[in-house]
């Protein structure tokens, strides 16, 4: 694998801010609703009970600015980005995440259980990305292939739905609609 000379560096940064975000999304995320736990058992998640959902208006970036240029660059942070998992916890775009997101975050949520610590987690997804690009990196597409898709998109909180504005990009084909947010 022919990895950029920085990339220990950005290793280092991506693993402070995962952890950072991991924190955050436990000490303020929401259990996984019942009908959500099926997307952790689907995805073969070890420990769904500590997973900690954290819907947000806004993404965070990362402070360090050559993390947050490689994660652009790399095409894993975007203004598109709806989803992202730190360890246990999982990141979600306010009313745009769907079941489709949810459930492909879950994956990555076993994933970080199987490499059994998030440096190790991240040394290997971070290789992959470098090595093979988002979309055929084997742990994103391990992901992909554990969504669960649904015909109708679904309000992750009930008592949050989406906006009309969202309803009617979506339209009758939120698979399609899927297909052009970004998550990672
Ligand atoms: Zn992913």
């Amino acid at each position: 694998m022919n990895l950029p000379p920085n990339f220990p560096a950005l290793l280092t940064a991506a693993a402070a801010w995962i952890d950072s975000l991991e924190q955050q999304a436990l000490a303020h995320g929401r259990p996984l609703a019942p009908h959500e736990l099926a997307f952790a058992h689907h995805a073969g998640v070890r420990e769904p009970q500590r997973i900690r959902v954290l819907e947000l208006d806004h993404f965070p970036q990362p402070a360090d600015p050559a993390l947050c240029a490689a994660a652009q660059a790399y095409g894993l942070l975007s203004e598109r980005t709806c989803g992202l998992t730190a360890g246990h916890g999982i990141l979600l775009r306010r009313g745009v995440a769907d079941a489709r997101v949810l459930s492909h975050e879950c994956r990555h949520v076993q994933q970080y259980e199987v490499a059994g610590s998030a440096v190790a987690f991240l040394t290997e997804y971070l290789g992959q990305i470098v090595e093979y690009g988002y979309w055929d990196a084997p742990l994103e597409k391990d992901a992909c292939g554990h969504e669960v898709a649904q015909l109708g998109p679904i309000s992750l909180s009930q008592e949050k739905p989406l906006t009309p504005a969202l309803q009617d990009q979506m339209g009758s084909d939120s698979i399609e609609f899927a297909s052009v947010m970004a998550f990672v």
